[in-house]
């Protein structure tokens, strides 16, 4: 027997979710069954576990967008019993069972093996934000964006991804502009590494189609007006990542900086990303990440403790990440 969180959603009880003792017989299909050491608790999961937003896609579903443990069974000949990997996207905890529960069976192809220099625990305070930082950080490096060209710039920076991506700019020797609306967050987007802070409604005002050139490259959590203004105020073929949308999923502005200034715009997804990309990502940051930075911005709970900490993190009362210890 092994716990699990379960959402549910039918006619007579509606939308709930609660901690149960399942066997193996519940597992879904796969050929990797995994014992979960650490779990971690993210926005969406918290919407899928409220049903606030339709994240759940089929019913009873297992929640958790992410998982790191060790093999107990496998029929994958990549990976044997004993190994340690963890796994994130795929649509873990929205259209297959995620890593809420003591117990995964996955297909071993979305799995990552565990970096040497990474733990379960660190892996899960990195997370999806972590890796997609990086992923983003890639993508600059790819388009000639190294700590020469000049500032980078950051949006969101007090968010997940923001806050590596602060983070791992600063490590990589870039100097960091870090965008963000909670002056109570100044003192952490300092300490990530940040050289300047700026408030973000500098960049979510409507500007000119082209800006001051302020920054060679920029990673946007952000979206909608603060996108367009970071575009408008890239240097000459210099590159922004978009990553995300907490202002808006909008695009509402021109093409000026593209055609005149021969800037690129790099799009990041750390769901459906390659293997190969992901490793890559992995092995970077087992490089640079400092583990002591990462128990500073991150703080531990117990799978029991999961449903009563979701309202602390939809009313937005907790800061830096929860990893969930499953085991
Ligand atoms: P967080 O909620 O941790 O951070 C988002 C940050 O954006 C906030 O901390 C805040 O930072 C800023 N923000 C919030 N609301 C607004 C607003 N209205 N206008 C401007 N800034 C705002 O989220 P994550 O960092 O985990 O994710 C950031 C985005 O990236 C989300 O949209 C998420 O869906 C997306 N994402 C995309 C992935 C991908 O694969 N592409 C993977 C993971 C996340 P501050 O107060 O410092 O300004």
């Amino acid at each position: 027997m092994f716990k699990a969180l379960v959402i549910e959603n039918d006619a007579q009880q509606g939308y709930r979710a609660e901690l149960r003792d399942m066997d193996e017989s519940h597992l879904p299909k796969g050929d990797v069954t995994v014992r979960v050491d650490y779990s971690s608790l993210n926005y969406k999961d918290g919407l899928a576990i409220t049903g606030k937003k339709p994240i759940v896609r089929s019913f009873p579903m297992v929640p958790g967008i992410d998982f790191a443990g060790v093999v107990e069974e496998s029929r994958n000949p990549a990976y044997r019993k004993g190994d340690m990997v963890f796994l994130n996207g795929w649509g873990l905890g929205e259209t297959r069972w995620g890593g809420l529960a003591q117990k995964v069976r996955v297909n071993g192809e979305w799995l990552t093996r565990l970096p040497e220099k990474i733990s379960a625990k660190d892996a899960m305070a990195i997370g999806t934000a972590g890796y997609t930082a990086m992923l983003a950080v890639m993508a600059l490096e790819k388009n000639g964006i190294t700590p020469d060209k000049g500032p980078v710039l950051v949006t969101g920076a007090s968010g997940g991804v923001g806050s590596f991506a602060t983070a791992f700019f600063s490590r990589l020797g870039y100097q960091v502009t870090a965008s963000t609306g909670r002056p109570d967050s100044e003192y952490l987007v300092k300490k990530l590494g940040a050289a300047e802070i700026i408030n973000r409604t500098t960049l979510s005002t409507r500007g000119n189609p082209l800006m001051k050139e302020r920054w060679a490259g920029a990673i946007d959590s952000v979206g909608g007006q603060t996108l367009v203004s970071v575009c408008a105020s890239i240097m000459y073929g210099g590159a922004v990542a978009a990553c995300g949308m907490a202002e808006s999923l909008d695009f509402p502005g021109s093409v000026a900086p593209f055609i005149l200034r021969g800037i690129s715009l790099a799009g990041i997804d750390s769901v459906k990303c390659p293997v190969e990309k992901r490793n890559a990502a992995w092995r970077r940051m087992a490089e640079i990440v400092d583990p002591v930075l990462l128990e500073e911005i991150s703080h531990e709970i117990r799978l029991e403790e999961v449903l009563d900490t979701i309202p602390e993190l939809m009313g937005g009362r907790i800061k830096g990440r929860v990893v969930v210890r499953v085991d």
